[in-house]
């Protein structure tokens, strides 16, 4: 029996509705198992906005970093678009990875048997599967660099700037999972043009040395795009900048089907970690009980196995997930010819029942 405090950051959109269902599973998780998690809700992005007049309250970030781990679900909107870019709700979100440390971001992109027809590529391109990591750098880069804009509004300009120890500290992580996996890493980078680019590439290969077993390889990004269309079979880990693994990872995911079905983990020097699916908000199907909860699902299962050390609970709600597409129930997003259509909240109960 094990007793942990999870932070909720429900956010925007359809935030709610796929944080609520997440919360169905974790207490089918906590029954079965015997454990006690007890929950915070916490406000940031656009409620944060309406509510306090900014998007990450510092009450939230004192509530995150007391607790076990941090599950969200997303923030933003257009109710918000028009809000000056230092109070926008993405802002609550790079605040909140800084704030934690939170500077690793742990994307998979696996696509399930079940839902081979949802993926865009042809059948041929899937033959071999796919099974790829995507292990981003989250709190540096060009996110994070020095923003400045001419007054009379001639240009602008964003820093992308990277030091030796952050490309090491990411670096670390993307080569201990290729050690845990096949072994496999692609470094990602521009350094034909990029000076911070030929950084990370020079740093990553010394660090190869600590990791004979590691098969090293390097890709420029618009390649590793490319590949990714073309071979995805080919990846097993891939280590990239912030503004790359954005890009790749949501890449990544459309070809493993659908964007509600991948989650996340962002993890720093500690244990605790936010755990979020990698799509945003959905305004435009919030409130309609279509959501697809998979993703944040398996955000939950991710920090029940790498912040709790939660294995076998972690197996049971990835089985859970598998048995229910085994039984064809789908939400909207992943439907298919004589599959059953299910709402957010009956997916969710169906997860939880199947624990
Ligand atoms: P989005 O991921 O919210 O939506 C893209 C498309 O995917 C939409 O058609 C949406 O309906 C669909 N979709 C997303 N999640 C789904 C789910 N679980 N089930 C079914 N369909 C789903 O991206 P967007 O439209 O570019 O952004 C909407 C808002 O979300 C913006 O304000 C953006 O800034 C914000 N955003 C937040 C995060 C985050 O909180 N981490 C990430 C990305 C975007």
């Amino acid at each position: 029996m094990a007793e942990f405090n999870i932070a909720l950051i429900k956010g925007d959109g359809i935030g709610p509705e796929i944080v609520n269902g997440a919360v169905t599973v974790l207490d089918a998780v906590a029954k079965k198992f015997n454990h006690t998690f007890s929950y915070t809700d916490v406000l940031m992005g656009g409620c944060a906005i309406d509510a306090t007049g900014v998007p990450l309250p510092q009450e939230t970030i004192d509530i995150c970093k007391k607790s076990d781990s941090v599950l969200l679900g997303a923030v933003g909107g257009p109710k918000w678009d028009s809000q000056p870019p230092a109070n926008r709700p993405e802002k609550g979100l790079l605040g909140i990875r800084k704030a934690l440390g939170l500077y690793s971001n742990l994307r998979p992109s696996i696509l399930k048997p079940q839902l081979k027809a949802a993926s865009p590529l042809k059948d041929e391109k899937l033959e071999n599967g796919l099974d790829i990591m995507v292990v981003r750098e989250l709190t540096g880069g060009i996110y994070f660099g020095k923003r400045e804009r001419a007054e009379d509004g001639s240009w602008a300009s964003d820093e992308e700037r990277y030091s030796v120890e952050e490309v090491k500290r990411i670096g670390k992580i993307a080569f201990e999972t290729a050690m845990l996996r096949n072994k496999k890493l692609v470094s990602v980078d521009k350094a034909n043009v990029l000076e911070s680019s030929r950084l990370w590439r020079k740093t990553i290969t010394e660090m190869s040395a600590e990791y004979p077993e590691v098969t090293l390889t390097y890709m420029y990004v618009d390649n590793a795009a490319m590949q990714l269309a073309i071979n995805p079979a080919q990846f097993d880990v891939i280590v990239t900048s912030n503004i790359f693994g954005d890009i790749l990872s949501d890449l990544s995911s459309a070809i493993a089907g659908s964007i509600g079905m991948l989650p996340s983990a962002s993890l720093g020097a500690s244990k605790c970690g936010m755990y979020e699916p990698i799509h945003g908000s959905a305004p435009d199907i919030a409130g309609m009980d279509i959501a697809n909860p998979i993703a944040t699902i398996v955000s939950a299962a991710m920090m029940l196995e790498m912040s709790f050390g939660l294995i076998e609970e972690a197996k049971a709600i990835n089985a859970a997930v598998d048995k229910v597409l085994d039984m064809d129930y789908r939400t909207t997003d992943i439907m298919s010819d004589g599959m059953k259509k299910v709402g957010c909240k009956e997916m969710a109960q169906l997860i939880a029942d199947n624990i």
